[in-house]
């Protein structure tokens, strides 16, 4: 079995095959797999990204049967039942297609060029060193526009993760950079959330989305529903209706879509993509007209009453556990099962006392939820060590209004090659 992702899908169907009698290739370009709900925290100088990234290898460690591979998958050739990777191809039996989603701009090229992503590990630490930096440069400048400028962080989606972190660098700017700046003052910088719906958390109960606008305005976040973005310049957002706001930071959270590898698999499996790329799998998740290749999670698009399945977690692992099922079933000559998605419910917090969950017929806001918000999501950090330090730095930030990890540090840009060996490399030395 070669299992394309070591996100949420990809690693529990890994995990859901320890005791299958298969050979599992787990394939990811990344050496980490990444615990996403709390990523907007590196983004906001709260968490460290080992806090939220666990590398791939420790975590399959116990799995005696699951291979791991660091590789960038660049296609998938169903005739020859082959996945084709930039380090080499990796036949397979069966396929697990598990390799998510990404950032979409909506083809808008100045969005892409000059708005940051927030769905990757270091766009979260671009985003952490760009918000600290903006402040240290904003001491330096005595022009007053400019400062002004500088210190607007628009944050462009009223979605879970646009929520969250609207909220979370609100409190980082007023609980710790206006203590650590003196000089600052605290009413010049604004954090702007912009929705192009009427309301914020789209998916939500409209008692709960009007509880986290609300707090959302307490903390500062300045909160514009029905607008929408036509592009950003150097330091301005074109906004749809004609208007302009300057600000140098943008976060773009308003759009995903499915993997770059999507259309080609679509394509070749003669399917026609569904909203937001996502393909179209039978109901037992696999890509139809090939009975040995599964789609799960994000990629996936799997319809419940005429209606795709949200792309989130629960989704991404209870399609990775029936994939394994299926995948168990197939060998011992069984029919595979059609899938069915339980809701556990959803939820997003506003920062410091203040999230909304919806859990069945449960709603809670404000304190209640937040207390819920903050257990879910400990639980379910990946490892105990994480679990661990994630508390330690939620308990240091909580009473003393403190975020430690408020470093401006880049890695160097890396070369991808810079492991493999040239064919000058190889060559033998010359003798002097
Ligand atoms: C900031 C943020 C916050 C979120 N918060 C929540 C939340 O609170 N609750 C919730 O339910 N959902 C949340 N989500 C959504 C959730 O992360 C996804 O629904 C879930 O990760 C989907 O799982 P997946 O396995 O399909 O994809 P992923 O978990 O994204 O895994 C895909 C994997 O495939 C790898 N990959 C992709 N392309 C290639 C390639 N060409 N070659 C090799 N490897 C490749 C990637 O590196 C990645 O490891 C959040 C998402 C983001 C971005």
């Amino acid at each position: 079995v070669v299992i394309v992702g070591a996100g949420f899908g990809g690693l529990t169907c890994a995990r859901a095959l320890k005791r299958a009698p298969v050979q599992v290739t787990l394939i990811d370009r990344n050496n980490y797999h990444l615990f996403t709900p709390l990523l907007y925290q590196v983004a906001s100088a709260l968490l460290d990204p080992a806090e939220v990234a666990r590398p791939v290898r420790s975590l399959v460690r116990p799995l005696a049967n699951v291979d791991f591979r660091l590789g960038n998958v660049e296609r998938i050739d169903l005739e020859a039942r082959r996945v084709v990777t930039d380090r080499g191809d990796v036949p397979y039996d069966y396929l697990v297609m598990a390799a998510g989603s990404q950032t979409n701009y909506f083809g808008n090229r100045s969005l892409e060029a000059a708005a940051h992503g927030l769905k990757e590990l270091p766009e979260a630490l671009t985003l952490r060193n760009l918000v600290l930096r903006r402040f240290e440069s904003s001491a330096w400048e005595t022009d007053e526009e400019t400062r002004k400028r500088q210190l607007t962080f628009v944050v462009v989606g009223g979605g879970p993760t646009g929520v969250e972190y609207a909220g979370a660098i609100s409190e980082l700017i007023r609980l710790v950079l206006a203590r650590d700046m003196p000089g600052l003052d605290p009413e010049e910088p604004r954090v702007v959330l912009l929705e192009a719906a009427d309301s914020l958390l789209g998916a939500f109960d409209p008692r709960l989305r009007a509880a986290a606008e609300r707090a959302l305005r307490r903390k500062g976040v300045e909160v514009r529903c029905g607008t929408q973005v036509a592009g950003v310049r150097e330091g301005w957002l074109e906004l749809g209706g004609g208007g302009r706001l300057p600000a140098a930071t943008v976060v773009w959270t308003a759009g995903v879509r499915a993997s770059d590898l999507a259309p080609g698999l679509a394509a070749a499996a003669e399917v026609v993509p569904g909203r937001q790329g996502r393909i179209p799998v039978d109901t037992a998740l696999r890509l139809p007209g090939h009975d040995d290749v599964f789609v799960i999670g994000d990629l996936a698009s799997y319809e419940v009453d005429g209606q795709a399945l949200p792309m989130l977690i629960p989704v991404a692992m209870q399609q990775a556990r029936h994939a394994a099922r299926s995948i168990r079933d197939l060998i011992q000559d069984r029919r595979p099962r059609a899938f069915r998605y339980r809701d556990p419910g959803i939820m997003a917090t506003i920062g410091r006392n203040a999230a909304v969950a919806q859990i069945g017929r449960l709603r809670l806001s404000g304190f209640p939820g937040w207390l819920l918000w903050l257990g879910v999501h400990l639980v379910n950090v990946v490892s105990f060590r994480s679990r661990l330090l994630v508390l330690i730095n939620w308990a240091w930030e909580y009473l003393l209004f403190d975020r430690p990890v408020r470093l401006i540090v880049a890695a160097r840009p890396e070369d991808p090659d810079s492991d493999r060996l040239s064919d000058r490399g190889r060559q033998p030395r010359k003798k002097r």
